[in-house]
């Protein structure tokens, strides 16, 4: 049998292929086009485009297509074939540079915001030459950047890979002051750990909830969930391994480093974790692997649910988004080191992250704010809704003892003076991490744990990436102005601990108390979508995005107008799937069923037969059904006056605050008569069937 040492990699235009199948020459020009961001030579773009398609072709495939990650959340891709007629009614095969580089693809039913009208539909595809090339079902897929005509970013990549620059620059000032001249970039690092579902097609066919909106509208609760914590880390079924086992291999074969697989803590939950990569590819990566996901599922007759919360009554799914700074020579700048410089350093990186959070609070929430990841935030499941971070009690003893001057309690410093004393052993990685706060240190990386499973990865580090590159701005600033650099250091990161401390909570972000203690210490506590998504339009955000060539004011607003209509689509989606349920299903069922039992009670009673348990029954459906009427009339109604408002804000919180409510309520109403129907007779597969019916 193959190793996997042998075919990893198989799929990927990698080092490796390039090196056997460019001159050295373009080879080198290429290199220094992906090191250093150049532009690429029209001429060594020709000669890389006729070494990709050979290797291309040598794998099977026929076609190429830009692959891309516009506003949708999801890729796209449109195939166009290598081949081009040669004048004798024959083809040859062909690939140039410039189609290579540049793709013209007609985008005008992407999302855009009203940053392209209809009328310029044209959008482009550009390649970003620091992500491989791969190839997916016989396809050459080139990953693109995906711009409108004037330049503005339609796609997730585009500002991603500014705040990446973003990132790299200010960072960059603050080595130079550290000495470390030798360091000529410095990109993020992600590992995103991803929680999936996995449940059985022929009981998915039957839900057209679980197929409109990747999320069950209704279904009663089984006896069993997951309070016996028995499906954690449990044995994986042969079913689900087999799968797994074959996800691997097609990840692998693409280049990406899946490594960890386990049971997760609800039933049919397993989670996936890759080793972490540069974050523009992680984020290319994880986009890969939801796709695939879905794909080998369907290949075992299953199916995998992304959705953040496709059942009530047990955990919902996330994505851990693992963060760290590294440079081009291999230091992790979030590894505290072992030297009093080292230790220096890491703890301004540390306070620079410290304050990002504190300031953008807001735009971290927004960037995990969607209408499926309100379900998980704040419902003791997920991180609450409120951004706070965990460091640790031993690093929290090290920033108490800058802060006041005061001895460490670990060990007897008089007290630690920056850039003279070694900081004690911080462990790493420990077994008791607060696995309750939305952004915790662990060692030498922060973990981002707020994320919804189905979200791009590149929201979240877009702001992560550019609030702590603002803030490493604002440092250099006042330290290249530095005389005396040890002091102006120390008393800058106690500075920084004083006015931010406020952002740190190491107990349980569960507790009631927090809350409270959170809007003391005032914090904001964003609880749904419609609440997050207008902070996107506060000054100090929009200024961090523009100081920093993120995003444009124009791009900004367009962002914002997409998030709430994507919010407002999503609920409108789910209203009408729940009506239709009802309507077409449900209430025909209920009625029908209700009437069978009635015939058996003139029956029962003619024979003076005692009849109890059928006169219940029709008790409680008849009320049921009647408030399932009314409830669902009333739903509908609320749909239909969701176009009266004048702004985005409010058709979004009224969404939120009436249409959702009402199918709650409904919900309920149907769930309860779920548990007396002949189970033979409901129309659709059961919450037993669905959680547990992968054997
Ligand atoms: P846990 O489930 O305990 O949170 P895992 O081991 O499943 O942890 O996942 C940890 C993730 O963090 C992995 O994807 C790993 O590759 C990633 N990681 C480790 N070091 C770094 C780093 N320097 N930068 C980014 N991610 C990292
Ligand atoms: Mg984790």
């Amino acid at each position: 049998m193959e190793q996997v040492k042998d075919y990893f990699g198989c799929l990927v235009f990698n080092e490796q292929v390039m090196k056997a199948k460019l001159s050295s020459d373009v080879y080198k020009s290429l290199r220094k086009t992906i090191n250093d961001g150049k532009e690429l030579d029209i001429s060594v773009a020709n000669s890389v485009a006729v070494a990709m398609k050979d290797w291309a072709i040598e794998n099977g495939c026929t076609h190429y297509t830009h692959w891309f990650q516009p506003m949708t959340g999801i890729t796209a891709e449109k195939h166009d074939g290598f081949i081009s007629p040669d004048g004798d009614g024959k083809i040859i095969m062909e690939f140039k540079g410039k189609e290579l580089v540049k793709g013209e693809p007609d985008a005008s039913s992407f999302p855009s915001g009203g940053l392209r009208a209809t009328a310029e539909a044209r959008g482009y595809t550009a390649w970003d030459p620091t992500s491989y090339a791969f190839i997916k079902d016989k396809v050459l897929c080139i990953p693109t950047a995906f711009c409108s005509y004037g330049g503005e970013a339609l796609d997730k990549k585009t500002p991603l890979l500014r705040s990446m620059q973003a990132i790299n620059n200010e960072t960059l000032r603050i080595l130079k002051l550290f000495g470390h001249d030798e360091v000529t970039s410095v990109k993020t690092t992600v590992g995103p750990e991803q929680e999936y579902f996995l449940i059985d097609k022929k009981y998915y066919d039957e839900r057209p909830d679980l197929i409109y909106t990747g999320r069950t509208l209704f279904g009663k609760k089984t006896p069993k969930g997951q309070e016996l914590d028995d499906h954690y880390f449990g044995v994986i079924k042969p079913r689900v391994q087999a799968f797994m086992n074959d996800l691997n291999e097609e990840l692998w074969k693409l280049g990406i480093l899946a490594k960890t697989e386990h049971n997760e803590v609800a039933p049919a939950q397993h989670e996936l974790a890759p080793i972490f990569a540069t974050t523009n590819i992680a984020a290319d990566n994880n986009q890969l692997t939801m796709e695939i996901m879905q794909k080998i599922a369907k290949k075992h007759n299953l199916v995998c649910l992304l959705h953040e919360k496709p059942f009530k009554g047990v955990n919902g799914s996330g994505k851990h988004n693992n963060w760290s700074i590294s440079t081009n020579t291999g230091m992790n700048l979030l590894e505290p080191g072992e030297t009093p410089l080292e230790n220096a350093q890491f703890l301004l990186f540390l306070v620079a992250v410290i304050k990002a959070v504190d300031e953008y609070q807001d735009l971290l929430r927004i960037s995990v704010a969607s209408a499926g990841n309100d379900f998980r935030l704040g419902a003791n499941e997920a991180p609450p809704a409120i951004i706070s971070m965990f460091v640790g009690s031993e690093l929290q003893d090290v920033l108490d003892s800058i802060e006041t001057g005061k001895p460490l309690k670990t060990k007897g410093k008089s007290f630690l003076k920056i850039g003279a004393d070694v900081l004690p052993d911080l462990p790493k990685d420990s077994t008791d991490r607060n696995r309750t706060s939305p952004f915790a240190f662990t060692g030498n990386k922060f973990e981002f744990r707020a994320l919804g499973s189905s979200e791009s990865i590149s929201c979240a580090n877009i702001m992560l990436n550019t609030a702590v590159a603002e803030e490493l701005r604002q440092f250099a600033d006042i330290l290249e102005k530095s005389k005396d650099f040890n002091n102006d250091l120390h008393e800058l990161i106690k500075k920084t601990i004083i006015e931010h401390k406020r952002i740190i909570f190491n107990g349980n972000g569960y507790d009631d108390s927090w809350i409270a203690e959170a809007e003391k210490r005032g914090l904001l506590n964003l609880k749904s979508t419609p609440e997050a998504l207008p902070h996107y339009l506060d000054e100090k955000n929009v200024k961090l995005f523009t100081s920093h060539k993120i995003y444009s004011e124009t791009e900004i607003k367009a962002r914002y107008e997409i998030a709430q209509e994507h919010y407002q689509k999503i609920v409108t989606i789910e209203a009408l799937t729940a009506l239709d349920m009802t309507n077409r299903y449900y209430l025909p069922c209920i009625s029908k069923y209700s009437a069978n039992i009635t015939n058996t009670i003139i029956q029962k009673d003619s024979l003076n037969i005692d009849s109890t348990y059928e006169k219940d029954v029709v008790a409680k459906l008849s009320e049921g059904l009647k408030n399932a009427y009314i409830v669902k009339s009333s739903l509908e109604d609320a749909l239909k006056e969701k176009d009266k408002f004048n702004t985005v804000e409010e058709t979004s919180m009224y969404l939120r605050e009436n249409v959702l409510k009402k199918m709650d309520t409904l919900r309920d109403i149907i769930d309860s008569l779920e548990e007396i129907v002949d189970e033979k007779e409901w129309p659709f597969a059961s919450y037993d069937e669905l959680l547990f019916g992968v054997r």
